[in-house]
């Protein structure tokens, strides 16, 4: 079942089966990652399902929670479908290069083509926050830039309890 509620004229929030999810488990990993999840090509909502569950049975990672999910309208190339977008909470033991490297064989995985900047996209992942470390290379920003002026990563934070 899905329940959607309108926020605004162009921002619709959706529950769907497990998104928002949390769960109970210990984890032996050593840092929390905040990875924030998106797209607008095809079924993303199913892709986001079928990430859940990549996530829930690799043993390099222990999902915690999942929040709901955000439809909202694309910035920067706006000549394309809206975006949905979520945040998915990680227990990890791998470094944050590391974990980006991990994120890019899953994006690969669920075949994202990299063509353009902002351009369509079957699947990103972003790490928003790695424990609470700051990183500032050209490899990787950490927090992710920009992330507070965004409502796609904003308000599904917002609903994570
Ligand atoms: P994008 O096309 O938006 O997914 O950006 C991809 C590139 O952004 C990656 O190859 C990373 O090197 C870089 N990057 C910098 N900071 C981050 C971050 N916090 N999470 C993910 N990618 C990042």
């Amino acid at each position: 079942m899905e329940i959607k509620r309108r926020l605004t004229k162009s921002l619709i929030t959706l529950n769907c089966l497990h998104f928002p999810y949390k769960s109970e488990k210990k984890s032996s990993h050593r840092y929390r990652v905040t990875v924030g999840i998106g797209g607008n090509v095809g079924d993303v909502k199913r892709r986001f399902e079928h990430l859940f569950i990549y996530f829930k049975k690799d043993k390099r990672v222990e999902l915690l929670q999942t929040s709901l999910i955000l439809k909202n309208p694309p910035f920067g190339y706006v000549n394309q479908d809206y975006f949905f977008n979520s945040i998915i909470v990680l227990q990890v033991s791998m470094q944050p290069l590391v974990f980006l490297r991990y994120l890019h064989t899953i994006e690969k995985k669920f075949a994202r083509k990299r063509s353009f900047a902002n351009a369509p996209r079957t699947l990103d992942l972003d790490i928003i926050f790695f424990d609470d470390r700051v990183i500032k290379t050209h490899r990787l920003v950490i927090p992710h830039t920009q992330w507070s002026k965004r409502d796609s990563v904003v308000i599904p934070l917002e609903g994570l309890k």
